[in-house]
């Protein structure tokens, strides 16, 4: 008998029921007792939905990320939160969200001020972390009350409960030193307290704990094989069955020393390493547990359960109990319910699955496994018939699109003249003064704009009011800016509720949900858009705004697009063809775009690939590959322009060193990025290249509510000329203004334009 079981299930609830009650909390709207009843009663909900499955995730669970939950579970905090005499759990919010952040430092004998740990993004996934943080004095304790609480919790519910932890290796390669020392020698320290933990857990009754080791699909740092064995073999003493959990990827060279670590079982991901299955069912002992991931548990489509079973029947016979058959990862990184949705196209909905509908997928398959397939006949035939719908449909399939896709030739990506020819061109255009002054796009998003926005979509206000309530927004922004005296002025995407969804909702081959959250980081969750089909555009999608918005300013107005890559990596994809193909398609339509703007007379675009660098595949072996489709996706979209129309990107992140080839490759006129925070430090990697272009380095740190000065930001800029020439620099903040408020953003955008003029006038 095949076993089916669930590697973690969504906490955030299908109506965000967690993102609230954390919110209100911390606002001190509610007391700590409302925050846990809601946190026990979402378990509670969330293990009576996993029921029927031979085994339940425990402690997946967490008030605000996992991996700071293991944190706190092997008593690893921060040294700077370790005398915190309040409660734990207040404790735990501080190391995740900081207190006080500006000036932590300063504060922490006096009020409890307390810096943030840093986020960083969960494998290939878009989900942020809080990063483990290590010394050489590091040291473990065990704290498993709240692993404990949840698995009684659950037993009193008579769960079949399986403990979620994370395993040793990849806790420490996610963590950071913060010294010189090798954060992996602190495994001997580590080892004994995963062993206290897994015997605690023994003491429970538990037979299973998924230990999840998700580094071993990637490239392992050298000695990291010898490190596995070491430690597994250590926890081999304990009295519970491990099973090693890996998901996201191929094993590839790790598959034999996954063979060979001393585990009563391996998951593996049967979606993403469909052609490691057999390799691994060879190798695996026989007496060990295969747990198969074949349902994906990072996308939102159905599961073709026939052709599932086709493969896995003879597997299930051959391994009878010793075959567990699962979703690819946890659940985490789908959105709740599809039930939930009230306006999602009927033909369209009946291809998806979420979490709920892909546990149901999980037990149709376990039927079919254990008792044949004439249980479950219905909802097999049932399946089968979404499958083919989707194949068949037409609105899948844009013949027109694929043709226009089928002729794209390198040409198409080609700028006429070199980036010498283009400057010289554009600057007799645009006179533009040196240290060009100008901002990433969007001016703070009032709670006039989004009542607007939102009465629009609600029908109460109709398209021409909202086209006037906009107009009038766009109107005020440039105003603003004339008055602060920005050589490049923007319209300020009054009209944009999100960079992504916006162009989406534009889109022939994308459709929208009104539930589908999934959880980012802490309380903050996205709403992926979901590409089913062949991209087209049907019409101009933001050249109204821009034309509008040029015609009230003398000024040049950059129009402003988010590009194909960004879309691509924010969006819930097709599975039915390579990523590639649907950024191809989608930088057609921004090509549209872009040249609809150049003909309505707009003189700069910029298109935001923000996403870029997100798309980089798990191991490094296969960067070049998507770096070379990516460039060459966001080349098709920009370039087909006149040399005197100037083309900007940006990106919103700072690490280049390693990608420096592919940015310079995509050719972009002007790159804007973050830098702020870094001393500029950040512009080696384009020094070392001699990066030909130009470069705007963001000076205005805009996720911090402080006011740069403008001795603050020359210093900034004299540090960036000595690494770029100034005739190729301009001068902006880090990224769009749209979280900030206006009594912020006008003094330091005076800051900014006064600095251009100060460090002009020292040329
Ligand atoms: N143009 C966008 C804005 O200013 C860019 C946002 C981003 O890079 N994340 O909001
Ligand atoms: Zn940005």
């Amino acid at each position: 008998m095949a076993r089916i079981h669930n590697l973690g299930f969504p906490r955030i609830g299908a109506r965000r029921e967690l993102k609230f009650a954390l919110e209100s909390y911390w606002k001190g709207q509610s007391s700590r007792e409302e925050l846990t009843a809601t946190a026990a009663a979402l378990r509670q909900r969330h293990w009576a939905q996993q029921a029927g499955l031979d085994l339940v995730p425990v402690g997946d669970f967490s008030f605000y990320d996992q991996v700071l939950d293991m944190s706190f579970t092997l008593g690893n905090l921060p040294e700077r939160v370790r005398d915190f005499r309040g409660d734990e759990l207040d404790n735990y919010f501080r190391v995740a969200r900081g207190r006080s952040a500006q000036s932590a430092e300063e504060h922490t004998q006096c009020c409890g001020g307390v810096a943030a740990g840093e986020m960083t993004k969960w494998f290939d996934t878009n989900y942020h972390y809080i990063v483990p943080e290590f010394t050489q004095d590091t040291a473990f304790t065990l704290n498993a009350s709240r692993l404990i609480e949840q698995l009684r919790e659950a037993k009193a519910q008579n769960v079949a409960a399986k403990p979620v932890i994370i395993g040793p290796l990849t806790y420490l390669a996610l963590g950071k030193e913060k010294d010189d020392s090798d954060r992996f020698d602190l495994l001997a320290r580590l080892l004994p307290v995963y062993l206290e933990l897994l015997n605690a857990l023994a003491a429970e009754g538990v037979e299973w704990v998924q230990v999840d080791e998700p580094i071993l699909v990637t490239e392992l740092p050298s000695g990291l094989d010898a490190a596995f064995e070491q430690a597994y073999h250590a926890l081999a003493a304990v009295p519970v069955k491990l099973l090693l959990a890996t998901y996201f990827g191929r094993l590839q060279e790790n598959l034999s020393l996954v063979t060979r670590l001393p585990v009563a079982g391996v998951h593996l991901d049967a979606v993403n390493a469909a052609d490691e299955v057999a390799a691994l069912a060879a190798q695996l002992p026989q007496d060990s547990v295969l747990s198969l991931g074949v349902i994906n548990g990072r996308n939102i489509w159905k599961t073709d359960l026939n052709a599932t079973l086709q493969w896995l029947t003879p597997l299930a016979t051959a391994r009878g109990e010793r075959l567990w058959v699962a979703p690819s990862c946890s659940l985490l990184h789908v959105p709740v319910d599809l039930a939930s949705e009230q306006t999602l196209d009927t033909e369209i909905a009946s291809w998806l699955a979420f979490a709920l509908q892909k546990l149901d997928e999980l037990r149709i398959l376990g039927a079919a496994l254990n008792q044949g397939r004439n249980s479950g006949a219905r909802e097999l035939a049932d399946n089968q018939a979404a499958i083919d719908s989707r194949r068949q449909s037409p609105r899948v399939t844009n013949p027109a699109v694929q043709a226009a896709v089928a002729t794209i030739t390198s040409s198409l990506g080609q700028r006429r003249s070199p980036y010498a020819e283009r400057a010289a061109r554009q600057s007799a255009l645009l006179k533009l003064p040196l240290f060009p002054t100008t901002t990433i796009g969007s001016f703070p998003q009032t709670a006039d704009i989004r009542q607007a926005r939102r009465q629009f979509k609600s029908g109460e206000l109709d398209q021409a009011s909202y086209t006037q309530a906009m107009q009038a927004e766009i109107a005020h922004c440039v105003r603003e800016q004339e008055a602060l005296r920005l050589d490049v002025l923007v319209h300020g995407e009054p009209e944009r509720n999100d960079m992504v969804e916006y162009f989406g909702e534009q889109l022939d081959g994308y459709a929208f949900s009104q539930f589908g959250w999934v959880q980012s980081y802490g309380s903050r969750c996205v709403k992926p858009p979901i590409l089913f089909g062949d991209i087209s555009r049907p019409q101009p999608m933001t050249v109204a705004w821009s034309t509008y918005a040029q015609s009230l300013t003398d000024k040049p107005m950059k129009g402003m697009l988010t590009g194909p890559v960004t879309i691509l990596n924010w969006s819930f994809v097709r599975d039915d063809q390579p990523r590639s193909a649907s950024c191809l398609q989608l930088a057609l339509a921004i090509r549209q775009e872009v040249q609809d703007l150049e003909k309505a007379g707009v003189r700069i675009i910029q298109i935001d690939e923000a996403a870029l660098r997100e798309g980089l595949p798990l191991r490094r072996a296969q960067w070049q590959t998507y770096l070379d489709w990516a460039v060459e996706s966001f080349r098709i979209s920009a370039n087909g322009v006149a040399d005197e129309t100037q083309i900007h990107t940006h990106m919103c992140y700072s690490e280049f060193n390693d990608i420096i080839e592919s940015i310079a490759a995509m050719d972009a006129d002007v790159i804007t990025i973050e830098t702020s925070r870094s001393d500029m430090e950040l512009l080696d990697a384009f020094k070392h290249f001699e990066y030909p272009n130009e470069i705007g380095p963001g000076v205005y740190d805009i996720h911090s509510p402080n006011i740069p000065t403008q001795e603050y930001m020359v210093k900034l800029m004299q540090l960036a000329a000595e690494r770029v020439p100034a005739q190729r620099l301009w001068v902006n903040p880090d990224c769009g203004l749209k979280t900030r408020q206006w009594a912020e953003v006008r003094p330091a955008l005076a800051n900014m334009v006064a600095a251009a003029r100060a460090l002009r006038a020292t040329l």
